[in-house]
């Protein structure tokens, strides 16, 4: 498959644009804004790229299965429906308090769980985020706490490995995954981001088996594989702050890439103006289809 060059999809300036994830049902691609507290929809086929406000800050999006979508915002998950625009906050997650973290990056498990991690408002020294999973019954589980900025969440082919960020660690670990019962153990660093890279951010799993990682502040998206550690193939952009990846496209074979301009000053905005653009790239490989929460 022929690589092709990176191109500019919207110049949106997303505050932090994030979370992108492709809607097989719909074949249109999601993904938000967090502190613009918005989520996406764009359709590729006709370029418009409908925006919703979700009135607080919004950490990922997933598509339901039933219809719909399904946000992790500040509070914690919720249910959306775009066509009316109501959002459905479900219950408070246990031990989540909303004056100290908020609900960042998160996506389905191959069997429809919504797995999805918190990080603090404010840096401070103790790690205080912690990873969740709500089951289709609408049960939420803490799965591990300490986390200090949770990020990309993705699954083996063989849906026998979790492969999670947490970004401040700069690197990514794997545990042991039981599609069966969503358990996980036997926690392990595979792969190990050198310095000059930047910081892992949100990711995605490629047809291959090989894991795509977003770079903060390193400009790049990467592609490593995580058997070995050994880094792949990278795509640079115009941009520093890149947040989040996800193929789509009718064959999956495309790249859209999110990116952040907050944080950034008016000197580095003024050298890297589109900051907060979303981004697609065809990197010679295709994905898999994202799984829809199935609650
Ligand atoms: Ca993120």
């Amino acid at each position: 498959m022929a690589t092709g060059d990176l191109e500019l999809v919207l110049d949106a300036r997303a505050l932090i644009g994030e979370g992108a994830i492709w809607n097989t049902a719909l074949q249109r691609l999601h993904w938000i804004d967090i502190h613009g507290q918005c989520v996406f929809t764009y359709d590729p086929a006709t370029g418009a790229n409908r925006a919703y406000d979700v009135g607080q800050m919004i950490g990922t999006v997933v598509p339901r299965a039933r219809g719909g979508l399904m946000l992790t915002l500040h509070e914690g998950f919720a249910g959306f429906d775009p066509d009316t625009g109501r959002v459905t906050l479900l219950p408070r997650p246990p031990e989540h308090d909303p004056a100290v973290v908020r609900f960042n990056d998160g996506k389905c498990d191959p069997s429809g769980r919504f797995w999805a991690g918190t990080m603090a408002l404010a840096k401070g020294p103790k790690p205080l985020g912690k990873v969740y999973r709500l089951d289709a019954d609408g049960s939420i589980h803490v799965m591990f706490r300490e986390a200090g900025t949770s990020n990309g969440i993705a699954w083996s082919l063989d849906r026998r490995i979790l492969y999670y960020i947490d970004t401040p660690l700069v690197r990514v670990d794997a545990f042991d995954y039981d599609d069966a019962t969503g358990a996980i153990a036997g926690r392990r660093t595979v792969i190990t981001i050198p310095p000059g890279m930047g910081r892992p951010d949100g990711s995605t799993m490629d047809a291959e088996g090989m894991l795509w990682v977003a770079m903060w502040d390193g400009g790049r998206v990467t592609r490593w594989n995580p058997r070995t550690g050994a880094l792949l193939q990278t795509v640079r952009l115009p941009v520093t702050r890149v947040t989040s990846c996800a193929f789509g496209g009718p064959d999956l074979d495309t790249l859209y890439i999110t990116s952040a301009r907050n944080g950034l000053t008016e000197k580095q905005l003024a050298a890297q103006p589109l900051a907060g653009g979303l981004f697609k790239i065809r990197p010679g490989v295709c994905g898999v289809p994202a799984p829809a929460y199935q609650g």
